[in-house]
């Protein structure tokens, strides 16, 4: 039987992100949506199923409904489509798995759930589902079924659990058992824990459930427009300065104010570090539109920071 699934930490925050995406602070519990995903990779000699790339297809704004992908919807055709190109590679690969998400709901497979592993299970025995839940990672704790219910405190728990079918002959009635897996770049210390609850905060900041190059252009206007300020600002108050004679003010003025602006430079400069990584985890039929969209602020963000900061430098000596 098969081995153990292997994972690495980029495809773990991955599926982290695309979870958060539509189940975060920011949005209201009742309007948390599930999403949905496919897993692709290879099995290795030792039987264990690697995987090399998770792609998000798909998501729903209601808990608790499972998105059904059939052949006349046009997420089959994406997954379709990324299936073909993975069978080009070297080793060839294929849809190993999917993932989805219930976010602040117990890690188990429903009978949808079932229904839905049955059509990946059937056609590849060694395929396997992970079931996602962010809030069991920020709070460490087992969710309970229902309402009321204990909940069972965890340790250094990542959030997640793979469940395959035990006997797929069964069809719905089949039972389900867990699948070990590995995270093969890291090891699941407190720190790592750590670590993932931070990046859920910053996906909550920088990743919003519709565009994500509109939301970052807004953000990035309001940053651009301060800066814009302080520059004006400076440049005024250095012409009054220099028509009441007090030149020798100059310097200091322009070092302080330079400071300012760093300041709102920096936090830009640091989010789009992180978006670099976060605009490659949104859905595959966003992901072009919003690489080449990242790209291009991001060059408008280094050009008008580069400019601005030369500017600074000039009015030292321009008055
Ligand atoms: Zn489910």
């Amino acid at each position: 039987m098969a081995g153990k699934v292997i994972l690495n930490r980029a495809i773990y925050r991955l599926i982290l992100a695309s979870c958060v995406r539509f189940a975060n602070a920011r949005i209201p519990e009742e309007e948390w949506g599930e999403i949905y995903g496919i897993l692709i990779g290879y099995i290795d000699k030792h039987k264990n199923i690697i995987i090399t790339e998770a792609y998000p297809i798909t998501h729903t704004m209601q808990k608790q409904f499972l998105l059904k992908v059939s052949y006349d919807n046009p997420d089959y055709v994406d997954a379709a489509l990324i299936e073909e190109d993975a069978y080009t590679r070297d080793p060839p690969q294929f849809i190993v798995g999917w993932f989805h998400s219930h976010p602040g709901i117990k890690v188990m497979f429903s009978s949808d759930d079932i229904r839905n592993q049955l059509g990946f299970q059937t056609n590849n025995p060694y395929a396997f589902g992970i079931v996602f839940n962010h809030v069991r990672l920020l709070r460490q704790v087992e969710i309970a079924l229902r309402k009321g219910d204990p909940e069972i405190p965890l340790k250094n728990d990542v959030g997640f659990k793979i469940f395959r079918l035990k006997d797929p002959s069964k069809g719905t009635q089949a039972s389900y058992v867990e699948v070990d897996f590995e995270i093969q770049d890291v090891s699941i210390t407190p720190e790592f824990i750590e670590e993932a609850k931070n990046f859920v905060g910053d996906v909550t900041r920088l990743l919003p459930t519709g565009d994500l190059v509109q939301f970052t252009k807004e953000n990035m206007e309001q940053q651009k427009a301060k800066v814009t300020e302080i520059y004006t600002g400076t440049e005024a108050y250095i012409k009054t300065l220099v028509k009441k004679g007090e030149i020798s003010r100059i310097e200091s003025v322009i070092e302080s104010q330079r400071k300012d602006m760093e300041r709102l430079i920096l936090p830009m400069d640091n989010d789009f570090r992180q978006l670099s990584e976060l605009m490659r985890y949104v859905e595959y039929k966003e992901r072009g539109k919003s690489i080449n969209g990242m790209n291009l602020l991001m060059k408008e963000w280094n050009d008008f920071t580069t400019q601005i900061k030369e500017d600074f430098q000039k009015l030292k000596t321009r008055y």
